[in-house]
């Protein structure tokens, strides 16, 4: 099932895409009373909607998809460096990310606003001079999680999305901690869709790729994770309450600007157009304004 946050009418709603995905069906078509998907994963509980054979749709071409959580309840969750060849990129092009291995690495990062399919990215180019793309699988907490062991993960988890860790590398590196470079306004694409848990399971193995005005420039699988999702959510848990609706950003593989050779790297540019896609989730693609 793929949950979608849209606006229609100038009435922001959250809802579900049909089975054949021409159109969208409300929250409160469905009986429910969420105005937003963090109200209704938390109205959900775990459970997913039951879909009528007649109820209300309304074309998806009439409505303007948003990111499917727009506004999260809390800073996003990121993991860095948790792909093997992202690990030797990053480490290569800057000594700031030669860390020693054998733990994840955590950071937060926060936005206003995460931005809609197809809306413009601010590269913020008074102060950033190094913008860069991290395509990566969101996980969105469904029931809040505390203390849950690896095997019960998949109970925790309401679905799957795209994001884009969009990043400022000279901020990034300059202040050492990573929070800075990776908050600024719109530096979190997310979309189209979450897709439910059920239809990917826990430990997702789908093709995962992101390409710049057409050229693919990261192409892995998200089995490549060297901490799975289980073993992110046991972790986490074991300390922090992840309230349904947390995000969870799982790292990006290799490819990005800064992994470049320093002759060849090339970093983002005003009117860049930025295409992620993972398999059984879509296409997320925006352009830098
Ligand atoms: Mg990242």
């Amino acid at each position: 099932m793929k949950f979608v946050t849209y606006k229609y009418k100038n009435l922001e709603q959250a809802g579900v895409l049909t089975p054949d995905e021409s159109s969208v069906i409300s929250a409160h078509s469905l009986g429910f009373k969420a105005e937003s998907m963090n109200e209704w994963i938390r109205e959900l509980d775990g459970s997913l909607p039951d879909l009528p054979k007649e109820c209300d749709t309304i074309p998806l071409s009439d409505v303007k998809l948003e990111a499917p959580i727009p506004v999260p309840l809390q800073d996003v969750i990121c993991l860095g460096l948790n792909y093997r060849d992202h690990v030797e990129e990053a480490t290569k092009a800057d000594a700031v990310f030669d860390v020693q291995r054998g733990d994840a690495v955590y950071f937060a990062k926060r936005l206003q606003r995460a931005v809609a399919p197809n809306d413009k990215i601010d590269g913020h180019f008074d102060i950033c001079d190094s913008l860069d793309y991290e395509v990566e699988l969101a996980v969105v907490i469904g029931k809040d999680a505390k203390n849950v062991k690896a095997e019960n993960a998949a109970d925790y988890i309401f679905g799957y999305s795209i994001l884009n860790d969009v990043s400022a590398r000279n901020l990034q590196t300059r202040h050492k901690q990573w929070y800075f470079g990776k908050s600024l306004d719109d530096f979190t694409p997310m979309g189209p869709c979450i897709v439910s848990a059920g239809d990917i399971g826990a430990a997702p193995e789908l093709d995962i790729r992101c390409y710049v005005n057409g050229q693919l420039r990261q192409n892995s699988n998200t089995r490549m994770m060297i901490f799975d999702i289980p073993y992110i959510i046991e972790e986490l848990s074991a300390g922090m309450t992840l309230k349904a609706g947390t995000i969870i950003a799982t790292g990006t593989p290799s490819g990005v600007a800064l992994g470049m050779s320093p002759e060849t790297r090339v970093y983002l540019k005003s009117g860049d157009v930025i295409r992620c896609e993972i398999d059984g989730i879509g296409v997320l693609e925006n352009t830098v304004k």
